[in-house]
Protein backbone atom coordinates (compact mmCIF):
# COMPACT_ATOMS: atom_id res chain seq x y z
CA UNK A 1 0.00 0.00 0.00
CA UNK A 2 1.01 3.63 -1.02
CA UNK A 3 3.06 5.48 1.93
CA UNK A 4 5.47 8.77 1.68
CA UNK A 5 9.21 8.85 2.81
CA UNK A 6 11.51 10.91 3.69
CA UNK A 7 14.96 10.44 1.29
CA UNK A 8 16.96 13.24 2.94
CA UNK A 9 18.57 10.95 5.55
CA UNK A 10 15.57 11.33 8.14
CA UNK A 11 13.93 8.16 7.64
CA UNK A 12 9.86 9.34 8.14
CA UNK A 13 7.66 7.22 7.02
CA UNK A 14 3.67 8.70 6.79
CA UNK A 15 0.75 7.13 5.79
CA UNK A 16 -0.42 10.30 4.44
CA UNK A 17 1.37 12.79 2.29
CA UNK A 18 3.47 15.03 4.23
CA UNK A 19 6.35 16.81 4.66
CA UNK A 20 9.84 16.42 6.48
CA UNK A 21 9.43 18.12 9.65
CA UNK A 22 13.31 17.35 11.01
CA UNK A 23 15.18 20.17 10.86
CA UNK A 24 18.44 18.03 10.83
CA UNK A 25 17.14 16.59 7.35
CA UNK A 26 18.62 17.52 3.82
CA UNK A 27 14.76 17.95 3.02
CA UNK A 28 13.39 19.34 5.64
CA UNK A 29 10.08 21.19 4.20
CA UNK A 30 10.42 19.33 1.05
CA UNK A 31 7.52 17.02 0.12
CA UNK A 32 7.82 12.97 0.71
CA UNK A 33 8.22 10.62 -1.83
CA UNK A 34 5.67 8.52 -2.84
CA UNK A 35 6.59 4.58 -2.30
CA UNK A 36 4.35 1.20 -2.64
CA UNK A 37 7.40 -0.95 -1.47
CA UNK A 38 6.34 -4.31 1.35
CA UNK A 39 9.68 -5.03 2.22
CA UNK A 40 10.03 -1.44 4.50
CA UNK A 41 13.28 -0.90 2.24
CA UNK A 42 11.78 1.66 0.11
CA UNK A 43 13.78 1.14 -2.67
CA UNK A 44 11.54 2.38 -5.37
CA UNK A 45 11.60 5.91 -3.31
CA UNK A 46 15.07 6.01 -2.91
CA UNK A 47 15.65 5.03 -6.88
CA UNK A 48 12.74 7.85 -7.55
CA UNK A 49 13.21 10.78 -5.18
CA UNK A 50 11.44 13.34 -7.22
CA UNK A 51 7.75 11.31 -7.18
CA UNK A 52 6.27 13.34 -4.63
CA UNK A 53 2.60 13.90 -4.17
CA UNK A 54 0.55 16.56 -5.59
CA UNK A 55 0.88 19.95 -4.25
ZN1 LIG B 1 13.64 14.28 6.17
ZN1 LIG C 1 8.45 1.94 0.91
Amino acid sequence: MVHYICTGGCGQVSDLPATCNDKGCMKYHQPMTVCHCEDEKHVEAYENPNVTFEQ
